[in-house]
C-alpha cells in the first residue's frame, strides 16, 4: 500500500472490529465525548485497558475531572475542555458521542422545590438538604442545544474523518410508553413541550441526525438507547432515583419515594452498560439497541433493596411526583442478545454495594458515617 493507505485500511478493519489472521490489532483512536462523567469514565478505564488512544472532550458541565485522575501523565491519553456545541478538528477512528448531562435535576424542575424567579437565574430551595442550590434557568435549552448541535458537531467530524460514530441515546425515546416493555421498533409516547423534552425530544432528534448523516452521506453510525444505569462516580446529588436513596440511607436521611412509588425503573450496572457499548462499537449493526437491564423494580421495591444493602431502619418519605414522569420501563433486549450476543450479568443486589462502596467514601472520605 501506498504510504498514508495502509493505516486507513487497518483503521477501518480495526474499527469494524476484525483484525486479520496473525497481525496484533492496532490501537484505535478514540474519542469520548462526556468522557469524564458518570458512564463515559468506565468507558474510557475499558478502552485504556484495551491499549487505545483515548481523546476525552468535556465542558465539565456535570463530570469531574477525579473521574480521570487515574489516566494522567499516560501517554495514550488525552483530556480536553471543550463544548460539544462549538466545532472542534480532532483525527480518529472511532466516537463515542456521550457529552450530555443525564441527571433530571438539570432539566426538569421538581415541585417540591420552592422556584423563586430572578432575571437570570433560578434558585431552588432544596428541603432535602436544606440549602439553597443554584441553577442557572437557561438549562432546558442548553441541553436541548448540546443534543442537537453538539450531535451534529460530532457528525460532522466523523464524516470529515471517516470515523465510526456511536450515539448514546436513552429509553426517554419512548416516553411514558404505552407498550411494556419497550422494543426498539416502538415509536414512543412523548410529550413535544413537556418538562423533560428537552431531553427526550432532544435525543430523538440526536437520533435523527445520526440516521440522516447515515443514509445521506454513509457515515458509520451506530444507536444505544440506554435504560436507567447506577455505579460508582455516578453525581451524588444528581436527583436520579438511586444516587438520591443511596446517598439519603448513607446520610441517615428518608428515602424520598415520589408519587405513590409503584411506577418502575430496569436498573443496569455500569459495566454491563459499557460491555454493551462496546460491543454495539465493534459489531456490524447500525440499531438502535436497547442496553438495559430487563429487571423491573417499583420504587418502593428498590428503597427496599437500599434499606436491605444500607440500613434497615431507613425511613421512606413520600413527596409529590414531577410532571410526565414514565409509569413504567422496561426493555426488551432481544435485539441486542440476537445481534450483539448480549445481555447484563450484574443484579441490582449485586451491583448496589459497589456503588454504595464509593458513595461511603465520597460522602465520608475519612469521616466518622453519620458526621457529614
Ligand atoms: P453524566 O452527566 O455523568 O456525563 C455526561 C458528561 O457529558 C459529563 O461529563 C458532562 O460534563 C459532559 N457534557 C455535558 N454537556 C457537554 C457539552 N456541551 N460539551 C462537552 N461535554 C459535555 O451522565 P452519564 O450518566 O454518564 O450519561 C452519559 C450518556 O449516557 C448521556 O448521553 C446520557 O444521555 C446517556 N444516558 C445515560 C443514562 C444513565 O442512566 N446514566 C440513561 C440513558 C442515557
Ligand atoms: N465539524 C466539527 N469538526 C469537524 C468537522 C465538522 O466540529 O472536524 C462541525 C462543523 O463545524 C459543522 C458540523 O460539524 O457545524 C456539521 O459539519 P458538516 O460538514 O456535516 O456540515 P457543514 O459544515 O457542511 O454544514
Ligand atoms: N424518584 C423517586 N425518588 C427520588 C428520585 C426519583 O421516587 O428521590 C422516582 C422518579 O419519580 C421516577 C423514578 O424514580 O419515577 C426514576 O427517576 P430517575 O430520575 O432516576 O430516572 P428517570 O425518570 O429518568 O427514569
Amino acid at each position: 500500500y501506498e504510504t498514508g493507505q495502509e493505516e486507513k485500511l487497518f483503521g477501518r478493519i480495526n474499527a469494524g472490529g476484525k483484525v486479520p489472521l496473525g497481525l496484533k490489532r492496532k490501537s484505535l483512536r478514540i474519542l469520548v465525548t462526556g468522557g469524564a462523567g458518570f458512564v463515559g469514565s468506565h468507558l474510557v478505564d475499558r478502552l485504556m485497558e484495551r491499549g487505545d488512544n483515548v481523546i476525552v472532550v468535556d465542558n465539565f458541565f456535570t463530570g469531574r475531572k477525579d473521574n480521570l485522575m487515574h489516566h494522567f501523565g499516560n501517554h495514550r491519553f488525552e483530556l480536553i475542555r471543550h463544548d460539544v456545541v462549538e466545532p472542534i478538528l480532532l483525527e480518529v477512528d472511532q466516537i463515542y458521542h456521550l457529552a450530555c448531562p443525564a441527571s433530571p435535576v438539570h432539566y426538569k424542575f421538581n415541585p417540591v422545590k420552592t422556584i423563586i424567579s430572578f432575571p437570570h437565574l433560578h434558585y431552588f430551595l432544596s428541603p432535602m438538604r436544606g440549602y439553597f442550590e443554584v441553577l442557572n434557568c437557561d438549562l432546558a435549552w442548553r441541553l436541548h442545544k448540546t443534543n442537537v448541535v453538539g450531535t451534529l458537531n460530532m457528525l460532522g467530524l466523523a464524516k470529515r474523518v471517516g470515523a465510526r460514530f456511536l450515539l448514546t441515546s436513552t429509553s426517554e425515546v419512548y416516553g411514558d410508553p404505552l407498550q411494556h416493555p419497550q422494543a426498539e421498533s416502538y415509536w414512543g409516547n412523548v410529550n413535544p413541550i413537556g418538562v423533560r423534552s428537552c431531553y427526550d425530544e432532544g435525543k430523538r432528534t440526536a437520533e435523527t441526525l445520526t440516521m440522516d448523516y447515515h443514509r445521506g452521506l454513509g457515515i458509520e453510525v451506530r444507536i444505544a438507547r440506554i435504560f436507567n444505569t447506577y455505579g460508582p462516580r455516578m453525581c451524588i446529588d444528581d436527583g436520579r432515583v438511586v444516587s438520591n436513596f443511596v446517598a439519603q440511607a448513607l446520610r441517615k436521611e428518608p428515602l424520598t419515594v415520589y408519587g405513590d412509588g409503584k411506577q418502575t425503573r430496569s436498573f443496569q450496572y455500569v459495566s454491563d452498560l459499557v460491555e454493551g457499548l462496546i460491543r454495539l462499537m465493534e459489531g456490524e449493526s447500525v440499531g438502535p439497541f436497547n442496553l438495559g437491564n430487563p429487571g423491573e423494580f417499583t420504587m418502593l421495591e428498590l428503597a427496599q433493596v437500599v434499606q436491605e444493602v444500607i440500613d434497615p431502619n431507613a425511613k421512606i418519605e413520600f413527596r409529590p411526583n414531577t410532571e410526565d414522569d414514565p409509569h413504567k420501563r422496561k426493555p426488551d433486549i432481544t435485539k441486542a442478545k440476537r445481534l450483539l450476543g448480549w445481555e447484563p450479568t450484574v443484579s441490582l443486589r449485586k451491583g448496589l454495594p459497589h456503588m454504595v462502596s464509593d458513595f461511603r467514601q465520597r460522602i465520608f472520605g475519612n469521616q466518622k458515617e453519620g458526621g457529614a
